[in-house]
């Protein structure tokens, strides 16, 4: 799996690789995910920030406001601007990475959808994967090693 966890921007400038599988893969349909892409949703990939290896470049932090008050981070090649990944409330430490930006999006299917209140009305969602109309408490969905992750990043 290792492997097929490259990824990259749309100039090719910035290249990075997961070191690990995510903690956990949300799929978005919140209205600032919806903005931000021009799109439906956004699918991140939770991952220590630490197990992001830049293999070229270096991406730049934009601060965007967010619904929370408190802004989010998101680090864009400084030359196309590609969205790469992106972080919450000045935990830099915990990065949300856009799956849209592997080389093999399939790779990171979402484990959960989240603010399904705004999802589109044409979109439809699998059975299978639990959906919420706002968040979700991960204590009862996650893995017990992806929480274990999470508590050793956030404490
Ligand atoms: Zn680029
Ligand atoms: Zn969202």
């Amino acid at each position: 799996m290792k492997d097929s966890l490259q990824g990259g921007c749309a100039c090719d400038k910035v290249r990075y690789r997961l070191a690990s599988a995510p903690m956990f893969v949300h799929c978005c349909h919140c209205r600032e995910c919806q903005r931000q892409t021009g799109s439906a949703f956004v699918i991140n990939a939770l991952i220590e920030t630490d197990r992001i290896a830049l293999l070229a470049g270096e991406p730049k932090a934009v601060a965007v406001p967010a619904e929370s008050g408190r802004p989010q981070e998101i680090y864009r090649c400084r030359d196309c601007q590609t969205a790469l990944w992106s972080q919450y409330g000045g935990r830099t430490t915990l990065s949300f990475v856009r799956v849209g930006t592997l080389d093999d999006p399939a790779a990171l299917p979402p484990d959960v959808h989240i603010y399904t209140r705004s999802k589109l009305p044409w979109v439809t969602l699998p059975r299978a994967i639990p959906a919420f109309e706002a968040y979700y408490d991960s204590s009862q969905l996650w893995p017990a090693a992806s929480l274990e992750r999470r508590r050793a990043i956030l404490g």
